[in-house]
Parts: structure tokens; sequence; C-alpha cells
């Protein structure tokens, strides 16, 4: 029998078995991004949690329909509405700012939710949750027809985040969407109208007068409308338990009487310097600072992954650098196993593979415990080289231990896609490679792998007038245009080591 997955709840603060209701598929919803600038790196630390989770689920058996809301009104998007001029909208911030999102994620090879929805095409649904709250006298208009959530008509108010109720005062109320656990009060569901809103295009009609919804109300009416009442597993940063899911599972229990979600999960933070990485402290990077330091996806990812999603882990420039350098590493594993005239296989190179995938598979049924996972990896990749240094000729140990790397790419997306390259042959023809598995290859340009053939072509002429002087000339001609080459019994094999141009 397998071991069963385990997962942290924060309701019950202990590590629990987790298995979907229906014993199919984990109806997941994770708190997505504020599009209103780009997400920083501590943002996708969040997310990769939950790309993370999501392999680990559909690796314990389970179908995943994950639903990532987009906060497409609220507070800050206004407000920079606001700033960038009058006719500004909330839709022209919103707008490039979620397609600079998905284009990070990809960047990141996180994988795409099943659903995104945006809060602004679910009005409907979040008039008809207040007016469920105020029909069953959980919520009441104040005078300025901003309604609000009475939370000492919620008995249970507060089990999530372990509130003291003894700090609550009957009737203070919260207007603004984030606000400390000390402040708990009343809070927004729905805020009436003020004209910069209007403005923006941040205002509809409602049973209460011109206004819109409040942050946390977006979210329970989006998970609700589409995963049901009660979802199997929520999700976010651990700075959402209070008051964001507080007052989720407020709105939503209040409204229906059902569990909103029976487990949950929440992922610590990214630091800098020891300081939580948030825009209002100025210290965040984004995707782009990883592409212009050339920071790869897989490199990012491994450095995300080499700590618990419970601890805190502080971002360091010799971090980057190390999982740079084991990413690299796997690389290399990888082509050098789609390589036919280098590789050897022997069977115990299918044995390294099989006791990798057991033990990757075991560490993230463990409350996705990657470090562990990573290390199964770094092992794999150790011994693994150290049996195709023995040349044996196992076709069947190769294919096994070629799939124990396609194993990882799709459980922890730590493998780099294999670098461009090619051979040239002792005839003088140039061949692309790696095909095999990988599937070809990324980003090569036509332009370089002919001046590449052409060079090497001279080079084998030299050699053949026994010219060595020219023929290393050319190595390090190539060499400095980050070209390494390797001569082999099957011609010239040339690969990009280092970003070209
Ligand atoms: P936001 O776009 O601000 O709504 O944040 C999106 C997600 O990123 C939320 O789940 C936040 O809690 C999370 N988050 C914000 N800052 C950090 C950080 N430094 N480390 C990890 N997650 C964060
Ligand atoms: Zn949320």
């Amino acid at each position: 029998m397998t071991a069963p997955f385990r997962l942290y709840n924060t309701m019950t603060r202990r590590v629990e078995d987790f298995a979907p209701a229906d014993g199919k598929t984990v109806r997941l919803y994770t708190c997505g991004p504020t599009v209103y600038s780009r997400a920083h790196i501590g943002n996708f630390r969040t997310f990769l949690f939950e790309d993370l989770l999501r392999r680990a689920l559909r690796l314990a058996g389970w179908q995943v329909e994950q639903v990532m809301n987009l906060t497409d009104v609220d507070d800050k998007i206004i407000a920079r509405a606001h700033s960038a001029g009058a006719g500004t909208t909330i839709a022209a911030i919103t707008a490039p700012a979620t397609a600079q999102f998905f284009a990070d994620r990809d960047y990141l090879g996180i994988e795409a939710a099943e659903r995104y929805p945006r809060a602004t095409e679910f009005i409907p649904q979040m008039i008809a949750l207040v007016e469920r709250l105020v029909a069953r006298g959980l919520a009441y208009r104040a005078d300025d027809g901003t309604v609000y959530f009475a939370i000492a008509k919620f008995p249970t108010y507060g089990r999530l985040s372990r509130l003291d109720m003894r700090s609550i005062r009957p009737g203070a109320r919260v207007a603004q969407d984030d606000y400390s656990k000390e402040s708990a009060q009343d809070f927004a569901i729905w805020k009436a109208a003020k004209p910069e809103d209007e403005a923006a295009g941040a205002a509809w009609d409602s049973p209460w007068g011109r206004g819109r919804p409040g942050w946390h109300l977006e979210c329970s009416a989006m998970a609700m409308a589409l995963l049901g009442e009660t979802m199997d597993l929520h999700c976010g940063a651990i700075d959402l338990i209070f008051p964001h899911h507080e007052d989720e599972i407020a709105q939503s229990e209040g409204a229906t009487g059902a569990t909103f979600s029976r487990h949950w999960c929440h992922g610590e933070f990214l630091l800098t310097d020891g300081a939580k990485m948030a825009k209002r402290v100025g210290n965040v990077l984004t995707v782009l600072d990883l592409q212009q330091a050339g920071v790869s996806g897989a490199a990012f990812r491994h450095l995300i992954f080499t700590t618990h999603y419970r601890q805190v882990l502080n971002l360091t420039d010799d971090a980057l650098a190390a999982s740079s350098a084991a990413v690299a590493y796997i690389g290399e594993f990888a082509e050098r196993l789609e390589l036919p005239e280098t590789v050897g296989a022997t069977p115990a190179l299918a044995a390294v593979a099989e006791e990798m995938a057991t033990r990757v598979r075991d560490a993230l049924m463990d409350d996705l415990d990657a470090p562990r996972a990573l290390a199964a990896v770094f092992e794999f990749v150790r011994a693994g080289n150290a049996e195709m240094d023995r040349r044996g000729r196992d076709p069947a140990a190769l294919a096994r231990a070629r799939s124990g790397v396609a194993f990882i790419r799709d459980a922890l997306g730590v493998v780099p896609p294999p670098r461009p390259g090619g051979l040239v042959g002792l005839d003088g023809t140039a061949i692309s490679e790696p095909r095999g598995q990988s599937g070809g290859i990324d980003g090569m340009d036509p332009a370089l792998a002919a001046y590449v053939a052409d060079r090497l072509r001279t080079r084998m002429q030299a050699r053949g007038a026994r010219d060595f002087a020219a023929a290393d000339a050319i190595r390090d001609e190539l060499l400095k245009r980050g070209i390494a080459i390797a001569d082999s019994g099957a011609g010239t094999r040339w690969k990009v080591v280092t970003k070209v141009g």
C-alpha cells in the first residue's frame, strides 16, 4: 500500500491525512494576485508552493481542479488608477498586469490553474452573497451605504487564526481591506462608491446603492461559484490567515451553514536581508530581475524548493548561485542521457532511477518535503553519472533513467531545457542535437548553428593539415562566444554554455 498524502492543516495546527471528499478530484482554491503592478518573487514563492502542491496531488493519484482568482478591483488598484490621471479605469491598470502575471508564471514553469476568475466578472454572485448575509442577520448596512459583516453574530469567528474573541469591540468597524488582528472589527463586505471609484469604473448598482465588493467577499463568492459550498483545500501565504481567510470563512459559512474548506494550508514568506519581501518595504525583486541576472525558472524553483514551505526562506545571491549550479548539474546529466555514443547504461542505472522516484514521491507525500525530494534527485544524478561512466550497454536501463528525468521534470520542474547544440560529423555534415525524449531544441538560432558548423569545418581542415595552433585558436574563439566543443569518435559536438548575444 502506498503512503497516504499528509499535509499540514492550519485549522488544527497539525499535519494530517488529506484526500478529496469524492476520492477523485481535489477542489483547490488558491488566492491569486492583485493585478495592479508586477508581482514580486515573494508572491511567486507562494504560487510555487501551490504549484508543487498540485503536482504532488496528481502524484498521489488525484485530479486537480484549481481555481486562482485575479483580484482586479480593490483599494490598491483604484488608488493606482487615480494616480495615473483622470479617466484611467481599473481595466487599464489590470489588463497589462494580468498579462505580465501569466508571462512570469510561464517563465517560472508554474502550471496553469484550471480557472482564473476575475472579480469584476462575478459582481452578481457577490451581491447575492451580501444579500444572503443581510437576510440572515449577519450583515448590516451603515448610513453611508457600506455593508458590514457583524462578527459578533458569527460565534466561530476567529477559529482559523485563534483570535481571542474577548478583544472584540462590538459595533466597531473597519472599512479598508487589510487590518491587523488587534483591530478585529466588523468588516466591509460591500463598500459604498466614492467619486474615485466611479471615475475609475469601479462601481456597480446594488440594493444598497452604488458600490463595490470588499476583497474578502470577492474570494468567498468566486470560490463558492466555481467549487461549490464546500471545497477540499484552500491555500495562500501566512499573511492571509488573518483577516482574509478568517473573513472568507465567516462570509461563506455564515451564508451557507456548510464547512467552507475541509483543509487549510499556508506557505511562509520569502525574505530578503531578514525582512519580508513587500512593496511597502521597497525590497522587491521581480522575474525581470531574475531574467536579467541569468537565473532560469528551473534555478529559481530549485531555490524555493530547498526550503520547506512552512519555513521562512531568506534570499541571498549565494543561494541563487548554488541553485543555478545545481540545476546545471541536473541538466547536464539529462543531456548526457540523450547522447547516443557517449552514454553507457548498466542495470544499476535503472535501479537508482527507481529508487529516486520512490524517494521523491514519499517526500512529497509527507507534507511536501521538497528539500528531501531534491536530495533524492541529487543522489540520482551523482549515482547515475557514475553508472554511465561504467559504459554498460543496457537500453532498457537507459530508457528507465530517461523516464526518471521526465519524472523529475513533472514532479518538481527543476530540469532546465536542453541547451542548444549540435554535432558536426567527421564528414563535415552538421546535425542538430539533442533530440531524444527531451523533444528538440529551445531557442536555437539557425544563423548561430551555421556559423559554428562553418568554424568547426575549418578547424577539421586545420587539424587534417596538422596545424594545431590554428585549430586551438578556433576553439578559443568559439569559447569566447559561449560555445564549448568536444571531439568524439562521431565528430565534434558543440553546446551553448553561456548566453550568447
Ligand atoms: P497580493 O498580490 O499582494 O494579493 O499577494 C499575492 C500572494 O502573495 C498572497 O498570497 C500573499 O500573501 C503572498 N505574498 C506576499 N508577500 C509575500 C512574501 N514576501 N513571501 C511569500 N508570499 C508573499
Ligand atoms: Zn482570497
